[in-house]
């Protein structure tokens, strides 16, 4: 069996131990692969390539980075099939996902920021004091030190990677433990593209290990995590200590609200896709539906037909709607949270089980819908991340958004209304980092994407991304040759 590598300074390099790790496809636990498991001197080595590339790859033209990353967005393109393929086995996604969203998402973003590139702004250069020009420099920050979860592999090495690099900083990133292998693939093609040595390097290994000698790398200026919201405020906290940029993307909960006007079908077909996309391990994923009383037991009945349609099945099959959880763990933990919440009370309308059968040797979970939960109620509140839908009722608009609010996450919402003043309060009012309105779910290259609240801060994607990746640097030139300036006379007075 072939073993995953590093990728540092343009290279496979292996760990300086030789540990490795497996890889496993978690829809029927077979090893697919073993990686390398990064040591605190194979993240030395990796920082080392990143300083060392950083001084010509953020000195080259904005022009020259954006035609290195326009290439990079081919040679991607032309391999869609292959990442398609490896990303489906090692993240468990139905090979339909991974085909139709993960790599052409990911494809576009690159394109994206080869555009962007080219169009880092500062503000307009002027005389703002009648003896001085102002101008203003936005500037690459350094070496960036990225993690990545193991949701959207592939999508989040691109996230982390494209606006750090377009804007001329280079990158050690460290990709999740059990998805490891696109993040590897996406350097070499990019090196393969004309990106030189360097600019990009993934270390793989575990996150108390490799991930946590990044962050507190000296030469590491500014680190860019995605993940949990418990391990982001260790992040934050490491960070801290060499007062590091930080950029945090974060858990979310995230409403999905239903007002008595929307379009009812819209609604319930919208809930479905939006709560199981991804086997509902997605941040922005539906997770509490809030129905205004008088759709809510039709919304109910609704989504527990469409759900019980859903087609679990081998990830690389074409029908498959969807694919196993990420591992076991994460399936007793699903399970978990279901158990508990009936125990409480709750009921469970559909789902809730470990399908058995041949799906019995993945680690897979039936879609749920849950009603009757307490707003209090641990399965309403954190972040359980499967394919589990919590749905409450509503009386009037002010408790719809009330309740929507009512967490510590603010990541992303939904609102489904035909009225446009409805939809303006809501929109306003919740407190998140997107809101959609009559849909959930689609990204957008062109557009930010990050949180609100315990959902974190820093916005990726879009030419925001590019405030998170540079420094804004004010340079003052003295228009008057003079030797002793007006001001002087505050230190030397009239003589
Ligand atoms: P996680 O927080 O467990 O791990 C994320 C990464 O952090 C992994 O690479 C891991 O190895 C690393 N890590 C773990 N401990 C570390 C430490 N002490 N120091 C440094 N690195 C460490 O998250 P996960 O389970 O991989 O991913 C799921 C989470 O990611 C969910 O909470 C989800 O909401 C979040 N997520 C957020 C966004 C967003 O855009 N806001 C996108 C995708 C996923």
């Amino acid at each position: 069996m072939t073993i995953a590598s590093h990728f540092i300074g343009g290279k496979a390099v292996e760990s300086s131990t030789g540990d490795t790790d497996d890889v496993i496809d978690p829809s029927n636990g077979e090893v697919i692969q073993q990686v390398t498991l990064a040591t605190p001197t194979d993240v030395d080595a990796a920082v080392a390539a990143a300083s060392y590339a950083f001084p010509e790859w953020s000195c080259a033209t904005p022009g020259a980075r954006s035609d290195a990353i326009a290439s990079f967005a081919r040679i991607l393109d032309s391999r869609a099939a292959e990442f398609a393929e490896v990303e489906s086995r090692q993240a468990g996604k139905p090979i339909r996902l991974a085909t139709e969203f993960d790599v052409p998402g990911t494809v576009d973003n690159v394109g994206f920021f080869s555009g962007a590139a080219r169009n880092l702004e500062g503000r307009a250069a002027g005389e703002y004091s009648a003896d001085h020009t102002s101008v203003v420099r936005r500037e690459a920050i350094g070496v960036v030190g990225s993690i990545a979860p193991w949701n959207y592999p592939l999508q989040m090495a691109g996230w982390k990677i494209l606006p750090a690099i377009a804007a001329g900083n280079t990158i050690v990133l460290k990709p999740a433990e059990m998805t490891p292998l696109t993040s590897v693939m996406f350097a070499e093609a990019a090196h393969e593209a004309g990106i030189p040595a360097g600019v990009i390097n993934v270390v793989t290994g575990r996150g108390s290990v490799a991930g946590n000698h990044l962050i507190a790398h000296p030469d590491v200026s500014m680190v860019s995590f995605t993940g949990s919201t418990p391990v982001g405020q260790k992040v934050m906290k490491t960070a801290s200590e060499t007062v590091k940029r930080v950029h945090l993307e974060l858990g979310g909960k995230a409403p999905f609200v239903v007002f008595d006007d929307a379009d009812l079908e819209a609604a319930i077909q919208g809930a479905v896709a939006g709560s199981l996309i991804n086997s509902g391990q997605d941040c922005t994923a539906a997770t509490r539906a809030y129905v205004q009383r008088p759709l809510y037991d039709a919304f109910v009945q609704g989504v527990a037909d469409v759900m019980a349609g859903v087609r679990l099945g081998p990830t690389a099959d074409p029908t498959t709607d969807q694919g196993p959880l990420i591992s076991w763990k994460q399936q007793e933990s699903v399970a978990g949270y279901v158990e508990r919440a009936r125990n409480y009370g709750a009921k469970i309308v559909t789902g809730g089980q470990i399908p058995g059968g041949e799906l019995a040797k993945g680690s897979y979970y039936e879609p749920t819908l849950v009603i009757d939960a307490a707003q209090d109620s641990e399965i309403v509140q954190e972040e359980l991340f499967g394919p589990v839908l919590v749905v409450l009722p509503f009386d009037d608009d002010d408790e719809g958004l009330r309740l929507a609010n009512d967490t510590p996450f603010g990541l992303a919402a939904s609102v489904w209304t035909r009225d446009v003043f409805r939809s303006l309060r809501a929109t306003s009012e919740i407190r998140s980092g997107c809101v959609w309105v009559n849909d959930h779910i689609p990204i957008i290259s062109e557009m930010p994407h990050g949180g609100y609240k315990q959902s974190g801060f820093g916005k990726d994607m879009s030419q925001y991304s590019f405030d998170e990746y540079t420094n804004v640097k004010h340079v003052m030139y003295d228009r008057t040759a003079v030797v002793r300036k007006d001001w002087h006379r505050t230190i030397f007075g009239s003589r």
